[in-house]
């Protein structure tokens, strides 16, 4: 199996200024396609360092694939370094300044005379043509060995790395690798581990859960000789994970509970409408955020204080008194109350405790009421995350209450 480095330049990832996300996007790609990305290595705009860390990394690696550092000014040395260390010669490329000018044309400029060493390529090597900005990217192989160069900014490597790069470095394949995500909700994910337990064990395609703000996970990956192959090697594994875990599951991929919601309603032409309090708007946020959202969502209630929920929801005086704003009673009375006021056909509501502290009366932070209330159907969760973290508490009491509606369209409306 063919080795790979990802060498990173920039003392902005260094200094923590940035997230170096071009090295998470570049090993999840390079494992689709069989390839072994064994080393992560940084290094800041410094000649010395960089030249090391590129000899270093084209030594031990079949594949050095290195970002960032190519742009116009003095301390952006990747391409000349890199190529330098290869044993690669850099000449003109007039292609390539025509292209560098048309887009500054595009933009209404002249170009920078500095923005000429972006046209340096490499003798014998390729060019991979930048459609987003200016610095071409640069491959070289030489004695079973390959250099990519590409440009720093997620939004001009990322297109470049899947039309040019993935042609370029195919021969290192080894075997094509199809991956899906399976998402649960209210499962903890040794429950679901457990449930799955011998899927865990085999070797292809390969099952292993994890956790994420609030869902267990499991990934399905499988290795074939074809991308075909492989996905229909996920799919019965995927049946078979569904058919265990039943009502749980809530997606594949990258489907979230908001997208999976919006879609329901819309089917159903069901409207809603959210009444919150220790979420203040994340509901209708997460809705909104769905193209489309329009036509189902249709009014969110912020009722911080108990007297916003007696106010305008109709919470009763009695329940606050008796139960407490962060109780099943007061949630599914906001439930109600917004469905009444709203006309909408589905009301759900979030009060708990988002933390990090817990309230006066000792509740814990991570206690979270969630409600649903339909024409014919009304239910109450209790969330307990047991966590202090207040933006984690109100990530999982929206997914929490969401997720109560996919349960109530799921089995009421299908
Ligand atoms: P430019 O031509 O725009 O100067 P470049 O190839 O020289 O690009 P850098 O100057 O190193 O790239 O980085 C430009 C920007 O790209 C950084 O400020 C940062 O926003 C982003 N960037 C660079 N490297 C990474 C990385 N590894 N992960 C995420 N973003 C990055």
């Amino acid at each position: 199996m063919a080795v790979c480095e990802i060498l990173s330049v920039g003392t902005e990832i260094l200094l923590g200024d940035i997230l170096n996300t071009n090295t998470r996007f570049l090993s999840e790609e390079l494992a689709k396609l069989g390839i072994s990305v064994l080393r992560h290595t940084t290094v800041g705009d410094n000649p010395e360092r960089l030249r090391e860390a590129a000899s270093t990394a084209l030594g031990r690696s079949d594949i050095v694939i290195a970002t960032g550092g190519l742009g116009p000014t003095a301390d952006d040395i990747t391409r000349e370094i890199c190529c330098d260390a290869f044993g690669f010669e850099l000449v003109v490329d007039e292609e390539i300044v025509e292209d560098i000018r048309s887009y500054f044309r595009r933009k209404g400029t002249d170009m920078p005379e500095t923005n000429l060493r972006q046209a340096y390529v490499p003798v014998g090597g390729a060019v991979f043509r930048n459609e987003n900005g200016t610095a071409p990217g640069l491959g070289m192989k030489k004695n079973g060995k390959c250099l990519v160069i590409l440009p720093g900014p997620p939004y001009e490597m990322a297109p470049m790395y899947k039309k040019s790069v993935v042609p370029f470095i195919k021969e290192y394949a080894g075997g094509i690798i199809a991956s899906h995500t399976v998402r649960t909700m209210k499962i903890g994910e040794s429950a679901m581990a457990e449930i799955c337990a011998d899927m865990l064990e085999k070797a292809n395609p390969t099952v292993a859960p994890y956790a994420k703000m609030g869902e267990a996970l499991l990934r399905v990956t499988a290795k074939a000789d074809s991308e075909e192959a492989a996905e229909e090697m996920c799919k019965p594994v995927i049946e078979e994970i569904k058919r265990r875990l039943g009502g749980y599951v809530y997606g594949i991929d990258s489907e979230n509970i908001e997208g999976r919601v919006v879609e329901l309603l819309k089917k159903n032409k069901l409207s809603i409408a959210t009444a919150e309090s220790c979420t203040a708007g994340y509901i209708p946020k997460r809705i909104t955020d769905v193209p489309g959202a329009s036509s189902v969502f249709e009014y969110g209630a912020v009722t911080y204080s108990n007297a916003a929920k007696e106010k305008v929801l109709g919470v009763k005086h009695s329940t606050l008194e008796e139960f407490g704003a962060v109780s099943s009673e007061t949630a599914l009375e906001m439930a109600a109350g917004i469905r009444r006021i709203s006309g909408a056909d589905i009301g759900i509501s979030v009060t708990g405790i988002a933390g990090p502290e817990s309230d006066e009366s000792g509740k814990p932070a991570g206690l979270i009421y969630v409600a649903i209330d339909a024409e014919d159907y009304s239910e109450c969760e209790k969330v307990e995350t047991a966590r202090n973290d207040r933006e984690y508490n109100r990530y999982v009491s929206a997914s929490r209450a969401l997720n109560l509606v996919r349960i109530y369209i799921e089995q009421k409306r299908g």
